[in-house]
């Protein structure tokens, strides 16, 4: 069964994008057909993908508007091998032109249902808010992958992306779960980080990944050069930290 999983965290710079590009490749690399939705009006994931997006002539805004199918709107990223169905500016638009509009929130889910069955695992990268977009990722997703770095305020933002999760499967999609919570950007030299690695760890045990993504440069530099990381530098320690990643999250979603 096709795995649909939001890259999800409300907070900005988090490295919701760094994740869903790098785990995309990551995963393709290791066989695994994959889409990248890019939900964020910043395009980021588009442009780390190598797809020029100013240049898109489909993406998501398309298909949240239902002027474009998602087989005509995806476009293949060769650098990281797998589909992405783009974003650029245009897409904050779609917010306002989809408020009034009937199963607003259902739009995507609707489009995605046509070709997942091509696909292993769908990757959304969220934009840091709870928004419509958002929204439309949260109703079509299994699970919420969420990106987080150790600091003093990462478990404050964290209490409102659970109960905005939480909501959202009492009331839209019954089959959303936190697939876990992944620790990004990890410098283990800092004190404070540890110790809100441990904090996570106690309350939210199994569900904090095994895998552990640390601070390196050479995933920063990757979207210059329209790459993921693991890609630009396979051998770097964030592009061999992705790829254990990718090889943890196989196996946690197999098992349910
Ligand atoms: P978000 O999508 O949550 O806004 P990004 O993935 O764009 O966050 O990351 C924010 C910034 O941090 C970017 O400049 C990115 O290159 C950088 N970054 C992300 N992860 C890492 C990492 N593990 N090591 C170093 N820099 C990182
Ligand atoms: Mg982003």
């Amino acid at each position: 069964m096709t795995k649909i999983l939001c890259v999800a965290n409300q907070k900005g710079g988090v490295g919701k994008t760094t994740t869903t590009v790098n785990l995309a490749a990551a995963l393709a690399q290791l066989g695994q057909r994959i889409l990248v939705v890019d939900l964020d009006p910043q395009g980021n994931a588009t442009s780390g993908s190598g797809i020029d997006k100013h240049s898109l002539t489909f993406g998501v805004y398309h298909v949240l508007l239902q002027t474009a199918g998602v087989a005509e709107a995806r476009v293949s990223s060769p650098s990281g091998g797998y589909d992405l169905l783009g974003a650029n500016r245009e897409l904050a638009g779609a917010e306002v032109e989809l408020v009034g509009l009937e199963r607003r929130e259902r739009r995507l889910e609707q489009a995605l249902s046509k070709v997942q069955s091509e696909y292993d695992f769908i990757l959304l990268d969220c934009p840091p808010s709870l928004s419509l977009l958002t929204l439309n990722g949260l109703c079509c997703a299994n699970g919420v992958v969420v990106p987080m770095q150790c600091e003093y305020f990462a478990l404050e933002g964290l209490s409102d992306l659970v109960n905005t999760i939480k909501q959202v499967h009492a009331n839209l999609n019954r089959s959303l779960q936190i697939t876990g919570l992944l620790r990004v950007m990890f410098d283990p030299r800092i004190t404070l980080q540890q110790q809100v690695s441990d904090q996570l760890q106690s309350h939210f045990a199994e569900k904090v990944f095994s895998t552990v993504i640390p601070r390196n440069v050479r995933l920063a530099e990757a979207p210059s050069h329209g790459l993921p990381g693991v890609v630009f530098d396979p051998t770097s320690k964030g592009a061999l930290a992705f790829t254990e990643f990718a090889k943890e999250l196989i196996q946690r979603t197999s098992t349910v």
